[in-house]
């Protein structure tokens, strides 16, 4: 799924759980599970071609920054502005991708990293089809913002 989806859950499991403990295996366990779920992101088309890695790349960033700006704006306190616990749990939920980013950007796949990210895409499911990859992720965004 988009960077976006993934910090938005990772933020919501770390905010609602509160407890590492709980919340590390629960935020890593939802991005395999959102990747399951046939969805189009900016990497969708890499793999056989129909994407350049530079567009996606440049999508990609602007895809973190407004990651960042939804996870500010969902858990932004007045007091503290957002939590540091908040953006670590967005992180996390970032991080397979993060892991998987040199070999689909760079064309780098270290040894250690192969069989995190082949598990990875084992259960990845993308769409070229933008708005039905889209509608799930509009519904996921919809229900955290409604259940924080
Ligand atoms: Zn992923």
């Amino acid at each position: 799924m988009l960077s976006i989806s993934h910090a938005a859950t990772g933020a919501f499991l770390a905010a609602k759980l509160q407890n590492p403990v709980l919340y590390i295996p629960a935020i890593l366990a939802s991005h395999y599970l959102e990747d399951w779920i046939l969805h189009w992101d900016v990497g969708t088309g890499l793999s056989n071609g129909t994407r350049k890695r530079s567009h996606a790349f440049v999508l990609e960033l602007i895809d973190l920054v407004l990651a960042i700006g939804v996870v500010f704006l969902m858990f932004r306190d007045s007091a503290v502005g957002v939590q540091p616990q908040i953006y670590f749990g967005a992180f996390l939920g970032l991080l397979p991708d993060f892991l998987e980013a040199p070999r689909n950007f760079f064309n780098w796949n270290p040894k250690f990293l192969k069989p995190l990210n082949s598990f990875h895409h084992s259960l990845h499911h993308s769409t070229p089809n933008v708005l039905r990859g889209l509608i799930p992720q509009v519904i996921l965004l919809a229900l955290l913002w409604a259940m924080k």
